[in-house]
């Protein structure tokens, strides 16, 4: 069904480049009878597949307007399959979703967090579900008049290579050093330079998985701490946001650098789920100037940072370790999004 929503999209993106000006009403009348025939997917899902071609379609057209590089997505991975809020629905005491597919409803398990329980009977959006690894995710989305705020204490993480981690909250300050990762990195690397040189090349790849089987069980246990902290105290976190930043020449170097690098991008991930199934919300917050900025003035400058793991306020003359500094400011930029006043104190 998601190969099917997939190419239903393709076929849809394809006439909206051949249509002059496409729009949902053009868009349908070229496709649907077609993509109908053609793919056994519910009406509804043809129609997400179109809303979903033009989507894309119009943020590419944003995108060159602007006079930036795009070119057109080739979709060679299937896409989430969008269920549209009648095409599916959750019984969460039952522990099952029903979707609706063309030859009538499939009844799945679901898995629900208890924490998510009383979400899940709210009514349905849009929402979609996908495939990571071996696994498949409802990305449940809900309709509520109420957005459920945060209100918990507000807690910042700073991710980086001095320390993987550092966690800031109320009377919470804890690194995750990362000199543990770089030595392994360091060791992993020098020892295949040398299985290269031998051309023991099965022994290189032996050696890059062993690799990242250390990572991933180091980021497993270093997410699993940093939630089990935040979960403590009923927090928030605020992480960096890394994903879904298109113009990336406003961002900084580092910030640039992580996303870029795999053993980050899979810490955020189990950091994701990992709060998902606690229940804390995990909120991405605006990764410029927290490096820069004193996290008690406010005073933003580059000579804020006086070293490596040094920062010194220029107009307050602050003092503490830069990696505390910007995790204690990725809490300040959650608090003030979230419209609560000022959260940390040592
Ligand atoms: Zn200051």
């Amino acid at each position: 069904m998601q190969q099917a929503f997939t190419d239903a999209v393709h076929i849809h993106l394809d006439m909206a480049y051949a249509l002059l000006k496409p729009s949902v009403s053009s868009l349908h009348a070229a496709c649907y009878h077609h993509a109908r025939q053609r793919f056994a997917l519910p009406a509804s899902t043809i129609q997400q597949a179109r809303d979903k071609a033009l989507a894309i379609y119009r943020s590419i057209r944003t995108r060159q307007r602007q006079g930036k590089k795009t070119s057109r997505p080739r979709l060679q991975r299937p896409l989430p399959l969008r269920l549209a809020a009648e095409n599916f629905r959750m019984f969460p005491d039952k522990g099952i979703v029903r979707v609706t597919t063309s030859e009538g409803f499939v009844w799945l398990p679901v898995l629900i967090p208890p924490a998510w329980r009383t979400l899940c009977a709210l009514p349905h959006a849009v929402s979609e579900i996908v495939q990571r690894g071996r696994d498949w995710y409802l990305m449940l989305a809900v309709k509520s008049e109420d957005v459920p705020t945060s209100d918990g204490p507000h807690f910042g993480l700073d991710l980086g290579v001095a320390n993987v981690a550092v966690l800031s909250g109320p009377r919470v300050v804890q690194f995750w050093d990362g000199k543990p990762l770089r030595y392994q990195r360091g060791r992993f690397f020098r020892a295949r330079q040398g299985l290269q040189q031998k051309r023991k090349l099965g022994m290189v790849k032996r050696s890059k998985g062993k690799e990242s089987r250390w990572v991933r069980q180091m980021n497993h246990q270093v997410s699993r701490e940093i939630i089990d902290i935040v979960a403590a105290h009923g927090g928030v976190l605020h992480v960096e946001k890394l994903l879904g930043i298109r113009d990336r020449t406003k961002l900084t170097k580092k910030v640039n650098r992580m996303v870029h690098s795999w053993p980050f991008a899979q810490l955020l991930d189990f950091l994701r789920y990992k709060a998902a199934l606690a229940g804390v919300q995990v909120m991405e917050e605006d990764p410029r100037h927290t490096s820069q900025q004193c996290s008690r003035c406010g005073h933003t400058d580059r000579k804020n940072r006086t070293g490596q793991a040094a920062f010194q306020c220029q107009v307050c003359g602050y003092e503490l370790h830069a990696d505390l500094n910007a995790a204690r400011n990725l809490a300040a930029k959650g608090a003030c999004s979230s419209g609560v006043g000022s959260v940390t104190e040592p």
